[in-house]
């Protein structure tokens, strides 16, 4: 991307690569995914955590939304028009966040799952993904800083409606 390019919403963290490297094996459905990690969050939910994971996938099934022009729609409404894609082995990083319950309406409450290939030539949200071994690093983090838009067009909003439903159904 260039410094100029814009992204609607952004999870940034640095990334220790100190951290301990830790295996998981037998990676079915992202549902077990997220089990295999609950140990990882357990001691402390209240935190958040960064995951960087490496390894060959089986398959990975990924969906990306299309570059929207102004008026810009809401992320459910940006999401049916969405595109999914569906690739065979193929190496790459998971990247993802945990995000603690508290911060419902900011971000997603829970793990959030994103893809990109080691030539960084595919990548999006992840739907579902397979593979045998991977290794992987776990950073828990003990701040965040929110950075809100400068413009009128946030100005303007509504932020006061309950998209969590809405939004669950997308990004769930
Ligand atoms: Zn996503």
């Amino acid at each position: 991307m260039q410094p100029e390019d814009g992204v609607a919403f952004g999870t940034v963290s640095r990334s220790d690569s100190q951290a301990p490297i830790q295996q998981l094996r037998g990676i079915p459905p992202l549902d077990v995914l997220r089990e295999k990690l609950a140990p990882a969050v357990a001691a402390n939910p209240n935190l958040f955590y960064m995951l960087k994971v490496r390894g060959n996938f089986r398959t990975m099934h990924v969906r990306s939304c299309f570059v929207c022009e102004k008026p810009y729609p809401t992320l459910s409404k940006a999401a049916g028009q969405q595109r999914e894609f569906r690739c065979g082995n193929v190496s790459g990083s998971i990247i993802a966040v945990f995000c603690p319950a508290y911060v419902e309406g900011i971000n997603l409450p829970g793990w959030h799952f994103h893809f990109l290939s080691g030539d960084k030539q595919k990548g999006g949200h992840i739907l579902g993904l397979s593979a045998d071994t991977l290794e992987y690093q776990i950073n828990a983090l003990h701040d965040f800083e929110l950075l809100l838009p400068q413009n009128p067009e946030f100005a303007g909003l509504d932020l006061c409606e309950d998209l969590s439903a809405k939004t669950a159904a997308v990004e769930g």
